[in-house]
């Protein structure tokens, strides 16, 4: 009798501290160093990577680490490379050697060979995915699985090769459109066919466009506002400046912004300046200082991962609350956090 009320009482104890405390939606930016390397792990515990950084033992380490170590993890469910960049997908072919990955998702393998193009990563790819990687086109959506209480993910294409959401293929990627819209020359590299993408949760929404350039930015915006306000933005293109496009920007509103620059690559002054000037922007962070521009030009060292050029490739979390109605970001090396309210 009395064992059984001890199992009782573990059994109430183990369900209190579930109740008490639901798992929240995490997303990692990794340190890639001028790469791109984002994870995000759901309250059920199902796992998506977003590039994957250089083809160097350093990057796959550290995705390892944050997903084994840090995370917990035991696989990575869903892979997605969101455009053939070597600061892209070059990680996955050791990280796959040391780690479990399911799924891998992009925008088709190339058909042509292309100057910007390393044939060698596309053949490893092709390898480590067995050839079964999915191609995505704007308006796919990857699910997620969900369970009562806990609001439901959504997580969608918005731009693949170039086209946006309604858009039929061979649509020009140049759309004259809106009062203040300047195009750039037609952006012949595979950053205009990157794939962009919008999670949400609750109220909570994340917009990740990769290394998408100024002109397929402005269709994500007009005519039609596609993307709507967001609370997280991981900044286009490591904050290049021939990427995010003020009116995209604004269109996004974004409350929190990441860039995943290096010490000298991304983060330029002319996108951080334009990151100021949104009203709605309460913090922006960066993985790194960029040791290039002043320090007027990068936000205040609180909100910055790394400052060092050498450093110990530090990430930055964000923990939405099971109720998808605030989040935190912290950067965990320097035991610093703030907690956002979802709009
Ligand atoms: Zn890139």
């Amino acid at each position: 009798m009395k064992k059984h009320l001890l199992v009782l009482a573990v059994l109430l104890f183990v369900a209190f501290k579930a109740q008490s405390a639901p798992r929240t939606l995490d997303i990692y930016f990794i340190d890639v160093e001028g790469g791109a390397a984002t994870m995000i792990v759901t309250p059920l515990g199902e796992s998506m990577l977003i590039d994957s950084g250089f083809q160097e033992d350093r990057d796959a380490q550290r995705v390892l680490h944050v997903a084994r170590d840090v995370a917990g993890l035991k696989q990575i469910d869903h892979y997605i490379t969101t455009h053939w960049h070597r600061d892209h997908v070059g990680g996955i072919t050791l990280l796959a050697k040391l780690f479990p990955v399911k799924n891998y998702y992009d925008h088709g393998l190339p058909t042509a060979p292309a100057n910007d193009i390393n044939v060698q990563l596309i053949e490893a790819y092709r390898s480590v995915s067995g050839g079964k990687s999915i191609a995505l086109r704007a308006g796919d959506e990857i699910k997620f699985l969900s369970e009562r209480p806990i609001p439901r993910l959504r997580f969608r294409i918005l731009a693949a090769n170039a086209l946006v959401v309604g858009e039929e293929a061979g649509a020009p990627q140049i759309k004259q459109c809106g009062a203040d819209f300047k195009p750039i020359e037609e952006d012949k590299t595979d950053n205009a066919n990157s794939l962009g993408m919008i999670l949400t949760f609750g109220g909570f929404r994340f917009f990740n466009g990769g290394d998408l350039t100024w002109n397929v930015e402005n269709k994500l915006v007009c005519p039609e506002d596609l993307i709507g306000p967001v609370d997280l933005f991981q900044v286009n293109h490591h904050g290049v400046n021939n990427s995010n496009n003020p009116a995209m920007v604004r269109a996004l509103k974004p409350r929190v912004a990441v860039i995943d620059n290096g010490p000298r690559k991304g983060a330029d002054p002319k996108t951080y300046a334009t990151l100021k000037s949104v009203r709605e922007i309460e913090a922006i962070y960066q993985l790194h200082k960029n040791v290039v521009s002043t320090w007027n030009d990068n936000t205040a060292s609180t909100f910055i991962a790394n400052d060092e050029e050498k450093c110990q490739g530090e990430f930055i979390k964000v923990s939405v609350n099971a109720t998808g109605r605030s989040y935190r970001v912290e950067i965990p090396a320097k035991k610093i956090g703030t907690t956002y309210q979802v709009r």
